[in-house]
């Protein structure tokens, strides 16, 4: 089956690269005339094209042209001829897909094509790459090109203010990373006036490394948050408590709490709740009488949940460091430290106290997005790689882009070497240590890809004891590590990388001449380069740069990239990865199945085995991890589109509102419906008149408007009045008090005080409401066992939340207006100062600290720890799978028994 979709799937491929190559063909007609035009006449095609398109042809009329003169002036300014493949790939990214192109293809160099021929257009061009150093770089490098085409670059990197932002954006290609662009569309929704706002639409994007970044990286949103006073006693004294809990293995023993490592929870037992609680009594945190599962508790349970995972699931030196007595999180994939971000919901500040440092102060959601959300944004959006196929489907689930697999320009001759499987991990590095030392003997370079930090940490300190040279690219050192990287070519160069480390700097064969000849002045570069060359075939004889993998990643792409760091351009090379049984993969997805088939083939200790049965079942457990965390994605998704509908109202309502210089029309409707509202509450149509509450309409009217409505006079001197004229009496009466605010306050002011009254209810409204959204899927959590569907029960619950909000903006803006005196200086005089973004903290988190459930896909994204939640009783539990007897595979997937898996907890 899955041969015969692979040949469909590979069949279109083909046509549309047959429909490309024709393309080609007619860009390379074109060359010759091209090379005769002079700069000046290179750099006027784009006031023509800008011309033709002002007079309605179609952009993809102009691609052939368009995609000549950028392939010129490459070759003029940085002596790079676009490749045939790479024209194609720039097709791909035009037509909103993503081009799949191996590492070192060039994707850099593709991505002028579509950047040029659509910033034709006028709308915003952003070049998407996974971090600042990328961007910084491909600007500059791209820059020469864009520059001989007469086409403004710049830049969007951290740490910049918001002049220089806005400057960038105003550039027609803007490069920068996810985050930046992300965090940018999120404050561009926070500030108060539209000069202050740095973007300028969204066009079209091409993201590179797509998978990084809309795969890996949208496991989790993107937040803005403020600081919010909780204190940090709490956090040692939970932390304290739940040091004495005992982990329980089996069950059956008396532990406290057991935990799941693949989903990264940990969970209770019924004991360790008794002794949690007891606890919790003793410290007085919880009173004698009240249960940690009181709804009243829920931010209790909250933090006792933190505290736990922060002691029994997230370690010192894999998932974080402690540097300047401060928590850095290490970015599981890259093995970077993520400078400045921090896990949310507490769960960083348990890890804080658990290390004894300094407790920063837990943060208030101000604004939030996922990356999904924030891609769909684009008009058109496009994506390259050199890993897209294993996640094909989900770029077309989510996004709606079509994968391209464009094809090389010289073949690849790596060898792929199959798997070698030890009985345990002291026997696998001693095999690798062996590997590199037989490698590196010839003058060939090895490249070792690991998981963590802990293990580059490992491999360094036994290549040590054996004193081979080597470098270790982690987080520790990642300033230097584009230039390591760019040297682990070298003859005989030994570099340990964690898996992504590095990631989009080239690695030539025989050492980076470019970085050598821009060091030396210009009479030593024949000399340079005659010894490049000596190193270089060096290294070719040797078999280029070898690949090893230390274990295999969760995900296949992870490994693809790791592999492809090598064999590039036709360059030979190697990749072999080493596993033992006790690699996490192996002991929690496939061991009884590796287990089962090692002992099959009657392996015993010390022995390696490279069998197709052992790889199968591997390649299996990597598939369903990879399915697992699409539905994370997924189930994130779903939630996000429930907050996503709200955010784009909100944020019109937002810009219609900055735009505007006057919204008078709407206060003076808003103040009728609500003084209508208000009136219809106590004086009901429906009801008769000796049950109207006139005295209760009075008082609101007072205390929350400041507003005399005598209603009582009205009535004893009209006693007829009928409840719709009394309304409008109302409604008139609040008018006219309006009204007269023209004589106290300038009109001018007024209006604009109208204008930033309003964006601050909306606001402060709006945070509030995100905060309560987070509740309400911590509540819908606790109600999924009441047998109702929890995402229904969601999007209905927040959509009757989001209208009353809206409901109490109103009310709210009414009763600031109607309560005006004089004007407010600040407000009035001096527009709100643009967001001093030093309060902010801006977080992605990484993957480790979901936002969502792990355990199913019906769970929503419950902030508090679901599985705590599964012990909330007494509520019936809703089994969400037939009875399993206790000795049958888990429902999960994980080939583990029952009652070894979830049958546990
Ligand atoms: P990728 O991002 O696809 O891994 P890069 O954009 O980093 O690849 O490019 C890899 C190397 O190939 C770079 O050193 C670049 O200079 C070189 N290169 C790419 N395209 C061309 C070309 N058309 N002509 C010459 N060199 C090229």
């Amino acid at each position: 089956m899955l041969k015969f979709i692979n040949k469909i799937v590979s069949s279109k491929n083909t046509r549309l690269l047959k429909k490309y190559h024709n393309v080609v063909q007619q860009i390379n007609h074109l060359e010759e005339s091209y090379k005769n035009l002079d700069d000046t006449a290179l750099l006027s095609k784009k006031d023509q094209f800008k011309e033709r398109i002002a007079q309605g042809e179609a952009l993809d009329n102009l691609l052939v042209e368009a995609f000549a003169t950028v392939r010129e002036a490459a070759d003029r300014a940085l002596g790079m001829r676009h490749f045939d493949v790479q024209l194609m790939g720039g097709i791909g990214l035009h037509q909103g897909k993503i081009s799949e192109m191996r590492t070192g293809e060039g994707k850099t160099l593709v991505a002028t094509l579509p950047a040029y021929l659509n910033a034709l257009t006028g709308g915003s061009v952003h070049i998407v790459t996974v971090n600042d150093y990328l961007a910084r770089r491909d600007a500059e490098w791209m820059g020469e090109i864009y520059h001989k085409l007469g086409l403004s670059v710049d830049v969007v990197v951290s740490g910049q203010n918001n002049t220089e932002r806005k400057a960038a954006y105003q550039a027609e290609v803007t490069y920068g990373t996810n985050n930046e662009f992300g965090f940018d569309y999120l404050r561009d929704n926070m500030v108060f006036l539209p000069e202050q706002q740095v973007q300028r639409g969204h066009y079209f994007a091409v993201v590179d490394e797509v998978d990084s970044i809309l795969i890996d990286e949208a496991r989790t949103p993107l937040i803005i948050s403020g600081p919010s006073e909780a204190s940090s006693d709490i956090y040692y004294k939970l932390d304290k408590l739940v040091r004495r809990l005992k982990i329980s293995i089996d069950t059956g023993d008396d532990g406290d709490y057991t935990i799941d490592e693949k989903a990264r929870q940990a969970f209770l037992t019924e004991k360790g709740h008794q002794v949690m609680e007891d606890a919790l009594i003793k410290v007085g945190l919880l009173k004698s009488d009240e249960s940690l599962y009181d709804l009243g508790n829920i931010g209790l349970l909250h933090h006792v949940g933190a505290a736990l995972r922060a002691h029994s699931l997230f370690k010192k030196n894999v998932d974080y460091i402690v540097r300047h007595n401060k928590v850095l999180i290490v970015d599981e994939f890259t093995g970077r430290v993520m400078e400045g971000r921090r896990w949310s919901d507490g769960l960083h500040q348990a890890v804080e106290a658990k290390e004894n440092v300094h407790i920063e102060h837990e943060n208030q959601t101000l604004a939030s997005i996922t990356f999904q959300n924030y891609f769909r944004l684009y008009e058109k959006l496009s994506g390259m790689t050199g890993t897209a196929e294993t996640e094909a489907q989900e770029f077309q689930d989510i996004y709606g882009l079509e994968v391209v697999v464009i094809p090389t320009h010289k073949s690849m001759i790596r060898e792929d070497q199959s798997d070698l499987i030890y009985m345990t991990k002291e026997e696998k590095f001693e095999a690798i240590i062996e590997d590199i030392r037989s490698s590196t003997g010839s003058g060939q370079p090895v490249l070792i890809g690991t998981a963590s930090i802990a293990i580059s940490e490992h491999l360094s300190e036994m290549l040590r004891k054996e004193k081979i040279k080597h470098q270790v690219l982690n987080a520790k050192n990642h300033e230097a590590e584009s230039q390591i990287i760019a040297q682990a070519g070298m003859p005989g160069a030994v570099t340990i990388a964690t898996n992504m480390a590095g990631r989009g700097t080239d690695i030539v064969l025989g050492g980076a001449l470019e970085a050598e000849l821009s060091k030396a002045n210009a009479e030593q570069h024949s000399a340079i380069r005659a010894d490049w060359k000596k190193r270089h075939q060096q290294v070719v004889e040797a078999g280029g740069l070898r690949i090893i993998g230390t274990e295999r990643h969760e995900s296949r792409r992870v490994d693809n990239q790791l592999r492809g760091r090598s064999g590039r351009q036709g360059d030979p090379g190697s990749s072999q990865f080493y596993l033992s049984l006790q690699d996490d993969l192996m002991r929690i997805f496939a061991s009884d199945k590796v287990q089962t088939i090692m002992e099959k083939l009657g392996m015993q200790s010390g022995e390696v085995i490279e069998h197709p049965w052992v790889s199968r079942a591997i390649e299996n457990a990597q598939r369903k991890v990879e399915a697992h965390n699409f539905d994370i994605r997924k189930n994130l998704l779903e939630y996000d589109n429930v907050a996503n509908e709200q955010r784009q109202i909100i944020y019109k309502q937002r810009k219609e509102l900055m735009e505007s210089d006057t919204i008078r029309e709407s206060i003076l409707e808003i103040i009728t419906e609500v003084s209508e509202a208000i009136t219809e509450r106590y004086v009901p149509e429906a009801q008769l008149d000796e049950q109207w509450d006139l005295v209760g309409l009075e008082q609101t009217f007072q205390q929350e408007f400041d507003l005399q409505v005598p209603v009582q006079t009205w009535f004893s001197d009209t006693p007829d009045l009928s409840a719709s004229a009394l309304r409008e009496k109302v409604s008139n009466l609040a008018h006219a008090t309006y009204q007269e605010k023209e004589n106290i306050i300038d009109t001018p002011q007024l209006r604009m005080i109208e204008v930033m009254l309003m964006l601050k209810a909306l606001d402060y409204h709006w945070k509030e409401h995100l905060a309560n959204m987070d509740h309400l899927r911590q509540g819908i959590g606790l109600r999924s066992f009441a047998q109702k569907n929890p995402k229904q029960e969601y999007k209905r619950e927040a959509f009757s939340m989001f209208e009353s909000m809206l409901d109490t903006i109103r009310h709210d803006l009414v009763s600031n207006l109607m309560k005006l005196r004089e004007p407010p200086i600040t407000l009035a005089e001096r527009p709100p100062e643009l967001l001093n973004n030093e309060d902010f903290s801006y977080q992605h988190q990484p993957t480790e600290d979901n936002f969502y459930s792990q355990n199913s896909d019906s769970t929503p994204p419950t902030q508090l720890a679901s599985p705590l939640q599964q012990q909330a009783k007494p509520s019936p539990i809703k089994r969400k799978h037939a009875k399993l007897g206790r000795n049958e595979p888990c429902f999960c997937g994980s080939g583990k028994k029952y009652k070894h898996c979830h049958g546990r907890a």
